[in-house]
């Protein structure tokens, strides 16, 4: 579909110069030697009485100083015939004039004004046309570069991306049970229209997929379009947004235009947060985008959503977009697109996994239960990653073990065997990984150690502890985000206690611990201090959030006051921990040293044996 339209859009350019061509040639082979000033060819007196009476003369002309004489060969000789009536005589002029008389010839009307526009073309209408001729194709050639057509705004319709077929179901989307129950009445309508408008019933335009990147917001728009069988047409927001202001606004007008010609079907807008950014708290204004958006709230005003066109537009970043486009009638439907769960991830790799030749004990659970947070993309590239890996070591088949290194990957970055750390440095690292497990096993609200590792990775980290949580958590109540932060500090504290000293290997486990007591501070009023109040604005729901302090100078430093008493408490709390565990910290982190990985369950034995009567908090399942 889109070849035939970028054909269509070169035949004109080309056709334009031909006729161009056409001009130029018509200019010079007719229409310029008719107009060429005649040749003046001076003859005397009685020569110019003598051709009068030969009848040669067509047409003469008498004025003050000079006869003019239009021969009748003038159209093939192209020459006038001039000579002077200097002497004025009276006598002479009355009986050429009775001459002229007898024989029939015209001498009232001047001959040779018609040089006047000649003039007049030549000067001003020729270089006028040629030079207009020279800018169109100088701005045909420049647009053309640019890709889009400065002369023909609103026929560009290039670029618009239309699918017949999208080729995507719903059963390629996994988990998201939410969102694609909002979505099967909108597929259900465009499948049969009429049963709505029958009742009377309006469905709305437009709805809007708002979630993390990398959720499926495309692809279940994709997905919507192949379970109704209906042409999807896609553009993204910050495509809209182009060099030329009013390209933006052109393309609305086409998309809407395509849209409607070919309902029924979907129209995606995707990021639409690049055109719908809202207009009212930006500091530069942008008339591009504001015009871009003014054309689609006009465009979704206008069309009729009885034909059968639904617009669906997706972003991460519903907080900045314009109030007028939330409005009933437009976008009013949100449709949440969330992480997965711990079920909706384990649903998701077996969607990636289908085409994948997979050992059959592989267990999804434990993947899933590795990866909270994981997006969606995130979790088809792990499936990827542990494919390849099976094949860079010759296995017919994908086994667990390709998993869990794909997730080390995805998570933490390739590994780096050529590395060198030295002795000390190790010894350091083994320490402080340790410390984390070993604080993260002695506390009771914690997640469980999965595995520790102290082999370096591209992603720059030295070594680190992974948890398994028991169940998914929506909740975290004080004393959980408390430990999570006594666990963090655990990785310093041991390193302090053994070594006397300290490195900057904790320099992330301190960012983190700050964020999270600041944040039990400023947003979740857990702070008996500063109380059931927020002292600090998200400026972004989805995207790593930036904030902004809502509070007087005052309070802000009594916050950070806090902060570091908090901070202090856990690490305290971490320091007692492993002085009272010192002899198991020294075996495990010699253990650890030599053999630089951990599982989860490994590290427990040992920990086991070491102090029996312990209670350890560890995951089901372990020994
Ligand atoms: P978004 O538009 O939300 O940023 P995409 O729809 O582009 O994310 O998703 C990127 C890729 O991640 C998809 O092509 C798909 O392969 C995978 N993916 C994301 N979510 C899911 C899901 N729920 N089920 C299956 N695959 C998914
Ligand atoms: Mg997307
Ligand atoms: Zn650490």
């Amino acid at each position: 579909m889109n070849e035939k339209k970028d054909n269509k859009k070169k035949i004109p350019i080309f056709a334009y110069y031909i006729i161009l061509l056409a001009i130029v040639l018509i200019i010079c082979y007719t229409m310029l030697p008719k107009l060429m000033e005649p040749e003046e060819k001076e003859i005397s007196f009685s020569e110019f009485v003598t051709m009068i009476k030969n009848d040669e003369a067509d047409e003469v002309e008498v004025n003050s100083t000079q006869y003019i004489l239009k021969p009748k060969d003038f159209d093939t000789s192209n020459i006038y015939y001039v000579t002077g009536n200097i002497n004025n005589d009276f006598h002479e002029s009355t009986s050429l004039l009775t001459l002229l008389d007898e024989k029939g010839i015209k001498y009232d009307s001047p001959i040779v004004s018609s040089s006047v526009w000649t003039d007049i073309f030549l000067v001003y209408i020729l270089p006028t046309l040629l030079t207009l001729g020279l800018i169109i194709i100088l701005m045909r050639s420049m647009s053309k570069r640019m890709g889009g057509g400065v002369m023909s705004f609103g026929k560009n319709t290039a670029k618009i991306y239309a699918e017949k077929s999208t080729g995507k179901l719903f059963s390629d989307v996994a988990g998201q049970d939410e969102a694609k129950q909002n979505l099967v009445e909108i597929i259900d309508f465009l499948n049969n229209p009429g049963k709505y408008t029958a009742i009377g019933a309006k469905l709305p335009k437009g709805a809007l997929l708002v979630g993390p990147p990398g959720t499926g917001k495309t692809l279940l728009a994709k997905a919507v379009a192949g379970e109704a069988k209906v042409p999807f047409f896609s553009l993204s927001g910050s495509e809209f947004v182009e060099m030329f202001v009013g390209m933006g606004a052109a393309r609305v007008r086409d998309l809407f235009k395509q849209a409607v010609e070919n309902a029924p079907c979907i129209v995606f807008i995707d990021e639409i947060d690049a055109i719908g950014k809202s207009r009212d708290n930006s500091i530069s204004s942008n008339d591009e985008r504001e015009q871009t958006l003014n054309q689609l709230l006009a465009e979704m005003d206008g069309f009729d959503s009885s034909k059968g066109v639904v617009i669906l537009a997706a972003t991460n970043r519903p907080e900045v977009l314009d109030k007028a486009l939330l409005r009933p009638g437009r976008f009013d439907r949100r449709i949440i697109v969330d992480l997965p769960d711990q079920k909706g991830r384990v649903d998701i790799l077996k969607v990636h996994a289908r085409d994948v030749l997979m050992e059959p004990d592989v267990d999804f659970e434990v993947v899933a239960r590795a990866t909270p947070g994981a997006s969606g993309a995130d979790l088809e590239n792990i499936i990827n990653e542990s494919a390849l890996r099976a094949v860079r070591a010759g296995k017919q088949r994908v086994s667990q073990q390709e998993l869990d290194e794909a997730i080390e990957v995805i998570i933490a970055g390739e590994e780096k065997k050529n590395r060198v750390m030295s002795d000390e440095e190790k010894r350091i690292v083994a320490y402080h990984e340790t410390g984390h497990a070993l604080v993260t096993s002695l506390l009771t609200h914690t997640e469980p150690v999965h595995k520790i590792t102290i082999i370096p990775r591209t992603s720059g980290t030295l070594g680190y502890v992974m948890h398994v949580a028991k169940k998914e958590k929506v909740l975290l109540t004080k004393k959980e985000i408390l430990e999570e932060i006594t666990i963090l500090t655990g990785g310093r504290a041991s390193e302090q206690i053994v070594f006397d000293s300290v490195t900057t290997g904790a320099s992330n486990d301190i960012e983190r611990a700050t964020e999270m007591a600041r944040n039990m501070i400023t947003t979740y009023g857990m702070s008996d201090k500063f109380g059931f109040v927020n002292w600090q604005k998200k400026n972004s729901l989805y995207l790593t959030d930036t904030k902004t302090m809502n509070c007087a100078e005052s309070t802000f430093a009594g916050i950070d006051e806090e902060t570091k008493v908090i901070i202090s408490g856990c690490y305290a709390d971490a320091v007692n921990i492993l002085k009272e565990h010192r002899n198991t910290l020294d075996k495990i982190a010699s253990v650890l040293y030599d053999r630089e990985n951990l599982t989860g369950e490994e590290f427990i034995e040992l920990f086991r044996e070491l102090e029996p009567d312990v209670t350890i908090n560890r995951a089901e399942g372990d020994a």
